[in-house]
């Protein structure tokens, strides 16, 4: 099956409303009538309102960084799902090793989000990935897989072709270090046989999964033409619109 590739940028604790805004009115003009790759912009909760107008007509989509799980509540400083479709996101990212090592976020409180983003027609982009240590002690796949089992418990399988899963190795994340196509490809192919199992095969085929770590104009058209990475999540070469539209072009394949 072929699955139209996707490149979501993860602008991270980066940028202004103000910024923001002027970054995505950038992306409308170089990409906004783009339309053979699909496009995700993730700007911090902040920026998530001037991002919205400025891609507003666009083909261009808003995603989040992370929410919280509950609908509303007595909880400070955080975001609902029914807030964020509220200015108009239609994607989330959920996971990222930032939150899960950073903020102490287990799988079972990923598994909450992503059924509470689901819940709220929100798409999960939910990131999975192995450290250094787990890649030299050879257990990348058992960590991945334990990642998606428990992240994704009760999820229907109508639910399940929605979900766009991000693998990211962690010791490839703003380092520089990109895994190699085949390393990327050999943990993608095991990740759709996975999905296959959990959500069956109809849902596993329409599931995009994205490669994220240290990907950038020079490396990625290596990656994005291996046949189970249907995309990227990019932080650092999301930040500027050049890089960002390159690699949008790299994934549509026409320049
Ligand atoms: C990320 O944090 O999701 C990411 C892939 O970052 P970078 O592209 O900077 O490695």
């Amino acid at each position: 099956m072929s699955r139209k590739k996707l490149i979501a940028g993860n602008w991270k604790m980066n940028k202004t409303s103000a910024d923001g805004a002027a970054l995505a009115r950038e992306l409308v003009l170089a990409v906004g009538s783009y339309s053979d790759a699909d496009i995700v912009v993730c700007p911090p909760f902040t920026a998530l309102e001037s991002v919205a107008t400025a891609i507003d007509g666009s083909l261009i989509k808003l995603g989040a960084q992370n929410m919280h799980f509950e609908p509303s509540g007595a909880f400070t400083g955080e975001v609902s799902a029914p807030m964020l479709r509220a200015l108009f996101a239609t994607h989330v990212i959920l996971g990222h090793s930032e939150r899960r090592d950073l903020f102490g976020e287990t799988d079972e409180l990923v598994n909450k989000k992503v059924l509470a983003a689901f819940k709220n027609q929100l798409r999960p982009i939910l990131c999975v990935g192995e450290s250094l240590a787990e890649r030299e002690a050879g257990s990348t796949l058992k960590k991945v897989q334990s990642q998606l089992e428990r992240d994704l418990e009760g999820v229907s399988r109508d639910q399940a072709a929605g979900l766009i899963v991000a693998y990211e190795p962690i010791w490839a994340i703003g380092t520089g270090k990109v895994a190699t196509a085949e390393q990327a490809q050999e943990v993608h192919a095991f990740i759709r046989g996975l999905l296959t199992k959990l959500q069956g095969e109809a849902a596993a085929q329409r599931i995009r999964i994205l490669y994220g770590g240290s990907m950038k104009p020079a490396n990625a058209a290596e990656l994005l033409s291996q046949k189970d990475i249907d995309g990227g999540l990019i932080g650092g070469a999301a930040l500027e619109a050049r890089s960002f539209v390159e690699l949008v072009k790299a994934a549509g394949g026409k320049p």
